[in-house]
């Protein structure tokens, strides 16, 4: 592990403009419990029921009750929010180094921008914010949530239309963020690929596009993906210590 950490190290400071993608292996050590895995949300809730925009449209009700009672559960006993942790701060110390082009993820967790970064691509939406599906009026999800009595399904303060939650549903396309998230990563001279198992598509292309476009691939995560054979270097271990050691080696303070 060691070695690996010190070609990437060297790999990001040779580096012009490297991309980061993420996906829920980053947040987990906040705390925020990822989805697919064998004991993740979907072993114990039906993903179509409350994670897809039909089971939204045949059922808003359920689908509120769901997301609430699961935000609710995030919250640490003394009332606190997840907040960011090692890697999401060294992937903001990176951007402010003018080393980082942008991050882009999967996560709809927000923690990100919470550790201070600024160009953020979510690809799958982020859930502190809901969306009309009427007229198209962004909210934070706890302000709106906050309004509406227990049970009931949220509707916009402009139009009265239903609001969602801002994310990609299962069903649903990825939206403008995608291709501005595949500009970036033709763009990049290092792709990282952290913290995600690249088996949903078309997230799981970005590798190979890289590639495709002349950029060093780096692929770190404590598991082996179906991925891995597009990487030029896989650093495998837990993401927290993976990060302090980065920071280290790049001499660079996150907290
Ligand atoms: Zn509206």
């Amino acid at each position: 592990l060691s070695d690996a950490l010190d070609a990437l190290a060297s790999a990001i400071s040779a580096s012009r403009r490297t991309v980061v993608l993420t996906g829920a292996g980053v947040s987990t050590e906040s705390g925020i419990p990822d989805f697919r895995s064998d004991s993740g949300v979907w072993s114990r809730a039906d993903p179509m029921e409350v994670g897809s925009i039909d089971g939204f449209r045949e059922n808003p009700g359920r689908f509120y009750d769901f997301w609430s009672q699961f935000f609710e559960g995030l919250h640490a006993p003394d009332g606190s929010r997840p907040r960011p942790n090692a890697m999401h701060r060294l992937l903001a110390a990176l951007e402010r180094n003018g080393k980082l082009g942008a991050v882009i993820t999967q996560n709809v967790d927000g923690l990100h921008q919470d550790a201070g970064s600024e160009r953020v691509l979510e690809a799958h939406g982020n859930w502190q914010r809901t969306r009309c599906t009427r007229c198209g009026n962004t909210s934070g999800w706890r302000e709106v949530m906050a309004e509406t009595p227990r049970g009931a399904v949220p509707s916009c303060e402009l139009c009265g239309g239903t609001v969602r939650p801002d994310v990609v549903l299962f069903g649903e396309l990825l939206g403008s963020t995608f291709e501005e998230a595949r500009d970036e990563v033709k763009r990049a001279d290092l792709f990282i690929a952290m913290g995600t198992s690249l088996e949903v598509a078309p997230v799981s292309s970005l590798p190979s596009l890289a590639k495709e476009h002349g950029a060093r691939v780096v692929m770190v995560n404590r598991d082996p993906t179906l991925q891995d054979r597009h990487a030029d270097l896989l650093v495998r271990g837990e993401l927290g210590s993976i990060a302090a050691q980065l920071a280290r080696r790049l001499e660079l303070q996150i907290g």
